[in-house]
């Protein structure tokens, strides 16, 4: 893979739903191993552009360049596999699961048997299903799961989902991390721990970008800050220019 300076060029980026611009023309570089914050206030296109970077919106115009390879026309498995992980906005855990089984549900796209092998249980399959157990329980642990990896998904305490949800968007070994609104609805020692686990994997080499309302946790990680209003990029910094940037606080305070 390319290792320039920059992961992700996201360029001159027009989304349009009939007639509305929810992102007019944006361009946005994020530096490799930097966790890069996109805040706005609500409808200002920050999940459409998640969206348009994990192939489920085909831009109107404009081009994403994940490591210096155009993403926009491939599916969202085939980015996926890329190396752009995501979580969602609204928690996507398979209920009934445990928390083991919602990662290895991650993994699965990493296994080499095939279908034939795993129904007959042939030793390449149990190989690979014991190392990815393997793999599972030390993502789990990561994010300090490793107790409740036979929990169903749907007892877990909310900010527990929100770190399986993390956990298993790691399970994919990305190189670019999307998280939306990770802090939403979290406690405020939930969002203690988010901050340390978002810096871990930071440290782990992966860049991320961070979309996030809770002010305090977009200034005290983020390396830098784009933001965007009615689908328009308008600042971009580091935490102490956006917080004293003019625009960006008639923004909020208009909004
Ligand atoms: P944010 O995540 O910043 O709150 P969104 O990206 O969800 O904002 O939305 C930006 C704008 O695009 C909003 O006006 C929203 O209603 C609109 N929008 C998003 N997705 C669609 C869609 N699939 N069809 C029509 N409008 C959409
Ligand atoms: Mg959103």
């Amino acid at each position: 893979a390319d290792k320039g300076p920059n992961i992700l060029n996201i360029e001159s980026i027009l989304m349009q739903f009939g007639g509305l611009k929810a992102l007019n023309l944006v361009d946005i570089s994020i530096k490799r191993g930097t966790v890069h914050g996109l805040i706005g206030p609500n409808g200002s296109g920050k999940s459409t552009m998640m969206n348009v970077l994990t192939g489920i919106y085909i831009p109107t115009a404009g081009d994403v360049k994940f490591e210096n390879q155009s993403v926009v026309g491939k599916t969202s498995s085939e980015i996926a596999l890329s190396g752009i992980a995501r979580t969602f906005q609204n928690v996507q855990l398979f209920g009934e699961m445990t928390a083991l089984e919602n990662i290895l549900v991650g993994l699965h796209h990493s296994f080499e048997s095939n279908l034939f092998e795993v129904s007959l249980h042939l030793p390449r399959y149990l190989r690979e299903e014991s190392s990815a157990r393997h793999r599972a329980l030390g993502l789990l642990k990561f994010v300090g799961l490793e107790s409740l990896a036979n929990e169903e998904a749907r007892n877990l305490p909310y900010g527990k989902q929100r770190m399986l949800e993390i956990a298993r968007a790691l399970a994919l070994d990305p190189n670019l991390l999307l998280l939306d609104e990770p802090a939403a609805g979290l406690t405020a020692p939930d969002i203690k721990e988010l901050l340390t686990v978002i810096r871990k994997i930071r440290d782990h080499g992966i860049t991320i970008i961070l979309i996030e309302h809770h002010m305090d946790v977009v200034m005290s990680v983020c390396d830098k800050i784009s933001v965007l209003d009615f689908g328009e990029k308008i600042a971009e910094g580091v935490a102490s220019e956006i917080q004293s940037n003019a625009k960006v606080i008639e923004a909020y305070l208009g909004g």
